[in-house]
């Protein structure tokens, strides 16, 4: 028999509201214990009811909702109540809750129930997590992509196109008279390959997400007085960086981050390009020239008729400066002026944003799936290897499972107590 469960739902601490919730087949009776409309109010399923919360000795004007199972977070009846948010009462009421057939949430179990009945995958609940603990608009966004079902459908569609190729070949091995097996091989080869683009694309999303996470890299590159550093304070919106008129001021790598449109960058300034015999200024061109490797996008910035460095490779974006005195090639922007600068800021986005493999929202967040899909990956190589090589079907069989059990411990679909353990204990009380 499952058990109900009860725990506050809000921070402890004082507050305009706490909330305390319930999960588990006696939900609806333990509120009614203690929760009563006004006169004149029903409870309705999924509304929410303005009420009085008597909890042994305490009173409050409070607000309740009831869901009945499956239509609820966890899939199992549910109860919210919300009062007027002193901790002395959040405990209390929670206290008699307990006292009256529910015992208190493990840390988050009601996610952790809401996996077990098959509401969410175990990415999306790991996402949920993602969601509680983000502390930048791009992690956000990253974990609400993983939440909002985009990349939990590809997963599973990988998953189910899997199964079918294993049961198909289960088939033609448990019946090798009916002579379907070579052609049955040439279309499960094809069908694997497909399998194994979805998920190095999937890996690849990953790799961004983790990129967006930590923040795009763009480095400014230009000779010295190209106007380097004014740019960068510009961007930033605050000085930063050392201007000066006399070249070779900026002598090391300098960096910084901001936001633009939701997605972190981190701008690196560079010391100018060019020759030079003094020592500290060379190891600064130095570890500029390292900077090429490590950015992921390079402003490649001049002035108006001077030259850019030669630079290839790499996602560039030619930047013509002090346009406020005379106008160049690529985009014109003046740090003095402001021209161009939030042009500049969209096309950084634009470039970051271009590079993507995934549309539509499918983006891998945690590691646990990263790995997963890395596993899965070097089975279905296996699987190939040994078809292209021998054409033995019963060997790539067992690669081809260990692939379906890695993918399938993405959803949650083959994941052991001890995953799970690991990715609940995580959560807060009460989520
Ligand atoms: P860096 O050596 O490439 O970092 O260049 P700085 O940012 O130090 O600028 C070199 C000189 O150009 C300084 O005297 C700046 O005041 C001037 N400068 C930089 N950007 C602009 C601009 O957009 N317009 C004008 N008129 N002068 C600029």
């Amino acid at each position: 028999m499952t058990s109900t469960i009860a725990a506050q739902s809000t921070p402890v601490g004082r507050g305009a509201i706490a909330i305390i919730r319930l999960s588990g087949p006696d939900s609806e009776k333990i509120l009614k214990s203690c929760f009563k409309p006004l006169s004149g109010k029903k409870m309705t399923a999924s509304h929410l009811t303005l009420g009085t919360l008597e909890a042994g000795e305490i009173k409050d004007r409070a607000m309740a909702v009831l869901f009945k199972a499956p239509k609820s977070y966890t899939g199992e009846d549910m109860a919210e109540i919300h009062v007027h948010g002193s901790q002395e009462i959040a405990t209390k009421t929670l206290q008699f809750l307990l006292k009256n057939g529910a015992r208190l949430a493990e840390s988050g179990e009601f996610t952790r129930r809401a996996f077990l009945s098959g509401k969410i995958g175990l990415n999306e609940a790991e996402a949920v997590g993602d969601l509680i603990n983000a502390r930048s608009t791009a992690q956000i966004n990253a974990a609400y992509s993983a939440l909002s079902g985009a990349t939990s459908e590809e997963i599973r569609g990988i998953y189910a196109g899997l199964l079918d190729v294993i049961s198909s070949f289960d088939a033609a091995v448990d019946y090798p008279e009916e002579d379907v097996e070579e052609m049955l091989e040439s279309e499960a080869l094809e069908k694997i390959k497909e399998l194994e683009g979805r998920l190095i694309r999937l890996a690849r999303s990953y790799e961004e997400g983790a990129k967006i996470k930590s923040g795009i890299r763009v480095a400014i590159i230009g000779e010295p007085n190209a106007g380097k550093s004014s740019l960068m304070n510009r961007l930033l919106g605050r000085d930063r960086a050392i201007v000066t008129a006399v070249p070779g001021t900026t002598r090391d790598t300098l960096e910084e981050t901001f936001e633009h449109k939701g997605m972190l960058f981190v701008l690196v300034d560079t010391a100018g390009l060019h020759e030079t015999s003094d020592v500290v200024e060379s190891e600064g061109i130095r570890r500029a020239r390292a900077e090429l490797d490590s950015a992921d996008i390079i402003l490649r910035l001049a002035e108006s008729g001077k030259s850019r460095p030669d630079i290839t490779g790499k996602l560039i974006i030619d930047v013509s400066s002090k346009s406020d005195i005379a106008k160049g090639d690529g985009l014109n922007v003046s740090s003095v002026s402001g021209e161009g600068i939030e042009e500049l800021k969209d096309l950084m986005f634009e470039t970051a944003s271009s590079g993507q493999v995934y549309g539509g929202g499918v983006v891998l967040t945690s590691e646990r799936s990263y790995s997963l899909t890395l596993r899965a990956l070097s089975s279905i190589k296996d699987a190939i290897d040994e078809m292209e090589r021998a054409s033995l079907v019963d060997l790539s069989i067992i690669y081809l499972k260990e692939a379906a059990r890695s993918v399938g411990e993405i959803i949650g679909a083959s994941a052991g107590e001890d995953t799970l353990n690991a990715i609940f204990s995580k959560f807060c009380v009460g989520k």
